[in-house]
């Protein structure tokens, strides 16, 4: 164990939580500005079952991009890394995660890498079914599989405001499209590819999907292998290089654990071999990851020595 009380944990999110006040909640769709900035939480999940928590834990939010890294494992899993990486790169960008700049100048050129978004909507093009239905019942049955909840769903007010409003992401899957790295319709894809982003659940489940990760895929109760040990291992290095968006060198020398963050203030930690972490805090920094969640997850390291460098 690092922490030994949620008492502790407790500590820390009271600290961290002055930060909440510097950010500013992601507010392109109205619903995701209707967030509390204070909000603050934390879950760590122990292969052993054990969870510790502490701050606004019964609080819902969306996973907007902590999905990139669950749909890469899914695509992943269902065509293998061969077919995934001749259509979407493995290098990091400097560049927003909403960029389209990459995508004009490599004429021809596949997304840099999946947790941008050019590469994430190149990822969900790639999930199998005959229906946007079907495509997203599996990804959605394989998030309830890693939580152990099947109660959980995409939020219908957002996903309507993401689709409705999701002109950059439109474009991008336009070059996508001309670029040969997609062929399906596109409204249809971003029918897909928000209901993805607006898949709802609290800190602890994201704990829970965060320890399957840091098991090398293991479920840490049944036992079973839900993701291969080699495409959780890929998922965990993309994370490391890439999860933070054009943070995560930064991110990895200050506090040197594999993250995934999304724009509604939710962080996804997986701390190799030990647990999972789930952060939710909607305030956020000018490159769209939760302040507070990452002076947390700062002072965790910190304090426990998590980095795994
Ligand atoms: N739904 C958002 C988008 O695609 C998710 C982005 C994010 O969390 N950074 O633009």
């Amino acid at each position: 164990m690092i922490c030994n009380s949620s008492e502790e944990l407790h500590a820390l999110v009271l600290e961290a939580k002055t930060y909440t006040k510097i950010g500013k909640v992601a507010d392109y769709i109205p619903a995701l500005g209707k967030a509390n900035q204070n909000d603050l939480a934390v879950a760590i999940h122990y292969p052993n079952g054990d969870c510790l928590s502490a701050g606004d834990i019964e609080k819902k939010f969306t996973l907007q991009s902590v999905s990139k890294v669950i749909s890469l494992a899914l695509v992943l899993i269902e065509k293998g890394s061969e077919y995934v990486f001749n259509r979407v790169g493995m290098e990091p960008t400097g560049d927003p995660f909403n960029s389209i700049v990459k995508l004009e100048t490599m004429a021809l050129a596949k997304p840099l890498n999946p947790m941008i978004n050019a590469g994430a909507l190149a990822v969900t093009h790639m999930i199998e079914g005959t229906s946007v239905e079907s495509r997203f019942d599996r990804l959605l049955s394989f998030i309830h599989e890693m939580t152990t909840d099947s109660t959980i769903n995409y939020c219908e007010e957002v996903a309507r405001s993401e689709f409705e409003t999701a002109h950059l992401n439109r474009a991008l899957c336009y070059f996508l499209k001309q670029n040969l790295i997609i062929n399906e319709d596109i409204e249809q894809l971003m029918d897909l590819y928000t209901k993805q982003c607006s898949i709802e659940m609290n800190s602890l489940n994201l704990a829970r999907i965060g320890v399957v990760f840091a098991m090398d895929g293991i479920d840490p109760t049944s036992g079973k292998q839900i993701i291969p040990k080699e495409i959780a291992r890929i998922c965990k290095t993309f994370m490391v290089t890439c999860g933070m968006y054009n943070a995560s060198g930064e991110f990895a020398i200050k506090i040197g654990i594999p993250a995934k963050s999304g724009v509604s203030g939710g962080i996804m930690g997986a701390v190799p071999g030990k647990f999972g972490i789930g952060i939710f805090g909607p305030s956020l920094n000018n490159q769209g990851n939760s302040i507070a969640g990452i002076k947390l997850l700062e002072l965790l390291s910190k304090n426990y020595s998590l980095s795994m460098f």
